[in-house]
Parts: structure tokens; C-alpha cells; sequence
């Protein structure tokens, strides 16, 4: 049994499916001089083959998931149409008589330090995409790996060292049950996939690959953040039972998209969720969520090759809003920096420490035109046009990420009168929408009864919160056993800000994971939160929570939690109360 990071909930088995660096050794692999004319017609076929794939991922990507995501098969086909990059392969088949997964091996070699030495995280970064190209030309080069990943029947369960983005796509024509990585954690591409999808997933578990091989049985333990490689029968059989019961409360929660977010004494929720764009926005409205609490813009600026114009903000916003429950959304600006970067903002730029570092509004505020420009869409997507009648009028709110001081707060408002005042000169019309703070460093939780009186409402990013608050990386396997929403330090000091909010009559939501959590749900309730903002995926799993809690039972559970002294503690506790009212829930209950 090995250990990792439950990232997403659920129990499922199947057969392993790994996912390896497919290259052959380089220096065994020299041609014949008369092999060479058939080796680059091989390369010529992998490529050919190779650029219809991402073609076709792409259009697939765009339908299914959105344009946004389908983005990255586009700059996967302009690696393979690119002249210096192939011309490089060719010449080393060529000159060098080297074989072409060997060619290919050299060219990724040739990037990788290429790019190390730039200093440049974004470019870097790009190492995955070229390494992605590779392996999709190298398995059409290898027949080998072809034929281990086709005899194989029935669901798989993905083994990683990382999922790149088409191994995920690709791998959609196949049954997947379940997802292990060696690398990541509860924010990497493979949770999110993971969870989106509501697939169990484990991430951080260290060595699995060198221990697991395609084709063994491989059980996978999403709440407690287990796998297990061919267990034996008895280990099977329990398992199987605990799979089972997983796949029924799947199947029972997605049927209740149209049933109301209310607690079991009538007390309403508003059940919002996270979004990244607009297929996810359609994916909030099929899940039975009232509107989007959280749009995160990041993702238009990651995929754009340059900085997206006003207006194309404009047009993208106004998509998103119309796409969203009850076009109610609150846009977030740009919150890069820490993990993510874009093209254009912070190149070559180094940070000892990222995620306290140069990021989100800290930022922007350094590019006040384009910081601007943005705020400006959002205003302008905010005013009503000829679609907002009767009840379906748009309710649109701006939200900055990692406010710490209340000089912030007040530039802020100073940059949102300053854009009101610009496009009423110009004459663009423009709507009103509530001015909020993301709550996720801890000096802010300190101050909150100062930064109340500035801002309209408040979303807790719990993410952050518990990360900067634990002085844990969020994205650190190391460290996960810190970085815990439940741990007594983060119960206490969303209870205070929580209070403040309400006593100041100041609307307030939770946006991190965490409010996916039933135990942390059942807390939250209690310290007197009505609105929450999920993946879409988890939204019914919120409800059915809901229905089972009375809001002086859930005050009860937080009375209790907070007396206890650890994480632990607080998690069995709550864990076993949540099982007693409502033993359904078993499956999807992390630790
Ligand atoms: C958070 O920090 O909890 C949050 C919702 O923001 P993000 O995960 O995008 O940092
Ligand atoms: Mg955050």
C-alpha cells in the first residue's frame, strides 16, 4: 500500500495503465547509411499522424471542454510544424545516422536545457508541451507501447509521473477510473481533471511508477489517499464493496441537480460555483448551481499569445455571463503570479519564494493600463442589454485576489472609480457591480473589521488561506499533512472572520476546496456561512450534505471541533458524526 494525496474522492479498481517516458536508449540505435531515406519517411508519418491527432483533439477539446482548453493542442501543432525543430531531427537521422526516437530523444534534451538556462519559468514550462509532442510522436514510432496500451480491457487506472494535458484528452476514449501521480497535489492539472470528471484520484504518492507495471490490478482510495498494488482477494473483495457503494451515491447525487440547496430545517444556501470558462459555466448550470461565485480569468490570459485586448475580454466575459446560472457571476482579476504565469506579464522574472511573492493584485497594480483595461471589461460586460428582461437580469460582481492591507482596498476603489469616470466620458456603457475582497492572507483575517466598511462582500479563498496561515505550499506533497482546513488554527480564524462579516451584514462565500468537504461543510454551516462556491462536480454532493444537517446540529459540530486540540482529532470526529446522520456519504468522505 502506498500513501499520497487524496485529491479527489471515491474508491475504484482497475487495471494500471503507465504512462512512461516511452524513449529508447539513444546510443544503440545508430541506421545503416541506406536505412536512412526509410527512417525519415517513419519520422515524416509519425509526424503526419501525429499533427491529425491534435487536429482532432482539438476540435474534440473545443466541443467538449471550451475553446480555452482546446487552445493548447493548437501551439502542440505548431511545435510539429515547426521548421527549425523538425529540420533538427532530420539532420540528426541524416548526419548523424541516428535512429528517430533517438533524434527525438536528443531534441527534447536539447530543449530541456535550452530552457533551463533561460531562467524564464514560462518558458520552461513550455518543456512539457515539447515533451508531450515527443511522446506522441515516439509512440507512433514505437510499436511496443501501442501494443501494451491496446490489449489492455476494460477501465484502467492512469499511473504518472504528471498527466500533460493530452494524456488526459487522450485517454477519454478509454474508460478511466481512477488517476495516481507521483508529482502534483490538490491543485494540479490532474486533480482538477480529476475532479471535474469526479474520477478518484491520488497525487504525491513518491516511487509508484518504479513499483507498479501495466496490467497489474490497482485499487485506488481517493478519500484516504491509498493505492494498492494487486491486493490480495480479501483486500479486493472490500474494495470492490466500498467501489460499488461509490458508484451508486455518484449515480444517486447526479439526480438531484434540480432539487433546492437547503439545509434539513429550510435554511437556504446559495450553491455557486468555481468556473475557468464558459464550458464549465454550462457545467455549473447542468449541475444544478445557482450561479458562479468564482470565475478565475487566469486562463484566458495563460492561453493568450500576447495580452488580450479590452475588448476581447469584453466578448469573453460577456460569453461567460450569458453561459452561467442565472447570469450571476463574480469575476475574479487576474490572479497570476505564485504557480501560474502568462506570456506576457513577469518574463524571465525569478522569486525565491512565488506564492509570497510578486502576484495576483501585487501585479497588476505594476500594469496599471492593462490592470485597467480589465477592470474595464468587467464594468462594461456588467451593463444589461436585450436579453436582461423580467427575471433574467445579469448580477455581475468584481472580486480582487490577495488583498492584504486596506491602502490596497482603497487604491482599488480609487482604479474602479477611475475606470467609471473614463468610460462615462467615452460614452460606453457600463453596469453596476459589487466591489469584493478575496480573503485568503492571514494579516487581512486579522484586520477584517477594518476592510469590512471598504468592500461589498467577501469570498474566503481557502486555498490560500490555510496555506499562508499553516506556512504550508499548498503544492508541496511534503507538507500536505500541514496544509489541512481542518486543523483547530484555520477552524478559529474562519469562525472570527466569518462573524465579522456577518455582524457587519457583509455577504460572505467560501470559494476554496475546502467547501467541497462534507466535514468542513458541516463546520462552515456552523459558523454561520449560507453561501458556498465548488466545482461544478461537487455541487450535488453539497446538497446532499445539506439535506442531512440542521443548522443547530452543524452548530453543535463546530461547538465540539473547537474544542478539540488537533487536525486529527477534529477529523474523526467529524468524520464518524457525519457518517452516523447520513452513512450514504461513506464513499466520498476523505480523511
Ligand atoms: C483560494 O485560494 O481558495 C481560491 C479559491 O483561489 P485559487 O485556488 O484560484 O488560488
Ligand atoms: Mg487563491
Amino acid at each position: 500500500m502506498y500513501k499520497g494525496i487524496a485529491v479527489s474522492p471515491g474508491v475504484s479498481i482497475g487495471t494500471a495503465y503507465c504512462i512512461h517516458e516511452v524513449f529508447v536508449d539513444p546510443g544503440r540505435q545508430l541506421l545503416e547509411a541506406q536505412e536512412v531515406p526509410a527512417e525519415l519517411a517513419r519520422f515524416e508519418n509519425a509526424r503526419k499522424k501525429s499533427i491529425a491527432d491534435v487536429r482532432g483533439l482539438q476540435k474534440k477539446v473545443a466541443t467538449q471542454v471550451g475553446q480555452d482548453a482546446a487552445a493548447i493542442f493548437a501551439v502542440h501543432e505548431s511545435i510539429l510544424q515547426d521548421p527549425a525543430l523538425v529540420g533538427k531531427v532530420r539532420g540528426w537521422i541524416t548526419e548523424q545516422k541516428m535512429s528517430a526516437s533517438a533524434a527525438l530523444a536528443k531534441l527534447l534534451e536539447f530543449y530541456r536545457k535550452l530552457l533551463e538556462k533561460s531562467g524564464d519559468d514560462y518558458l520552461q514550462e513550455r518543456i512539457a508541451d515539447i515533451r508531450d509532442v515527443v511522446e506522441r510522436l515516439t509512440s507512433y514510432l514505437s510499436t511496443a507501447l501501442n501494443k501494451e496500451s491496446k490489449s489492455l480491457s476494460g477501465p484502467v487506472i492512469v499511473v504518472a509521473d504528471e498527466l500533460l494535458p493530452s494524456q488526459v484528452v487522450m485517454l477519454g476514449n478509454r474508460p478511466v477510473n481512477g488517476i495516481v501521480t507521483q508529482a502534483g497535489s490538490q491543485t494540479s492539472h490532474a486533480a482538477i481533471v480529476a475532479r471535474s470528471r469526479g474520477i478518484p484520484a491520488v497525487s504525491g504518492v513518491n516511487g509508484i511508477l518504479a513499483h507498479t507495471k501495466t496490467g497489474d490490478t490497482i485499487v485506488v482510495d481517493g478519500r484516504e489517499g491509498h493505492v494498492i498494488i494487486n491486493p490480495d482477494a480479501e483486500m479486493l473483495a472490500a474494495f470492490r464493496k466500498l467501489e460499488r457503494e461509490f458508484v451508486n451515491l455518484r449515480d444517486q447525487l447526479a439526480h438531484n441537480h434540480d432539487q433546492p440547496a437547503i439545509t434539513a430545517d429550510g435554511h437556504e444556501l446559495e450553491l455557486l460555483a468555481n468556473i475557468n470558462g464558459v464550458s464549465d459555466a454550462q457545467a455549473a448550470i447542468a449541475m444544478g448551481a445557482s450561479g458562479v461565485g468564482l470565475y478565475r480569468t487566469e486562463y484566458l490570459y495563460m492561453i493568450h499569445p500576447s495580452v488580450p485586448s479590452e475588448e476581447e475580454q469584453l466578448a469573453n466575459y460577456r460569453d461567460v455571463i450569458a453561459a452561467s446560472p442565472n447570469k450571476c457571476v463574480t469575476i475574479r482579476t487576474l490572479d497570476i503570479g505564485g504557480d501560474k504565469t502568462v506570456p506576457f506579464l513577469g518574463r524571465g522574472h525569478y522569486e525565491a519564494n512565488p506564492f509570497m511573492g510578486w502576484r495576483s493584485i501585487r501585479l497588476s497594480f505594476e500594469y496599471p493600463e492593462f490592470f485597467l483595461s480589465q477592470i474595464r471589461a468587467i464594468l462594461r460586460a456588467a451593463a444589461p442589454d436585450h436579453t436582461d428582461t423580467g427575471n433574467s437580469r445579469r448580477n455581475v460582481k468584481m472580486l480582487f485576489p490577495m488583498v492584504t492591507t486596506l491602502e490596497e482596498l482603497r487604491r482599488l476603489k480609487a482604479m474602479v472609480l477611475r475606470a467609471q469616470r473614463r468610460l462615462e466620458v467615452e460614452g460606453l456603457a457600463f453596469g453596476q457591480v459589487d466591489f469584493g475582497m478575496m480573503l485568503e492572507v492571514p494579516a487581512a483575517a486579522v484586520m477584517i473589521e477594518n476592510m469590512l466598511p471598504a468592500v461589498d462582500f467577501v469570498s474566503i479563498g481557502s486555498n490560500d488561506l490555510v496555506q499562508y496561515l499553516m506556512a504550508a505550499d499548498r503544492d508541496n506533497p511534503k507538507v500536505s499533512h500541514l496544509c489541512q482546513p481542518l486543523s483547530p488554527a484555520v477552524l478559529r480564524v474562519l469562525h472570527s472572520v466569518v462573524q465579522a462579516c456577518n455582524r457587519h451584514g457583509k455577504p460572505v462565500t467560501l470559494c476554496g476546496e475546502m467547501a467541497g468537504l462534507p466535514q468542513a461543510l458541516a463546520v462552515l454551516l456552523g459558523m454561520g456561512l449560507r453561501r458556498f462556491s465548488v466545482s461544478p462536480a461537487v455541487v450535488p454532493t453539497v446538497k446532499e450534505v445539506a439535506h442531512h444537517l440542521t443548522i443547530p446540529h452543524a452548530t453543535d459540530l463546530l461547538h465540539r471541533a473547537l474544542k478539540l486540540k488537533t487536525t486529527k482529532q477534529i477529523q474523526s470526529m467529524l468524520k464518524a458524526q457525519l457518517l452516523a446522520i447520513a452513512p450514504n456519504l461513506g464513499p466520498i468522505l476523505m480523511q
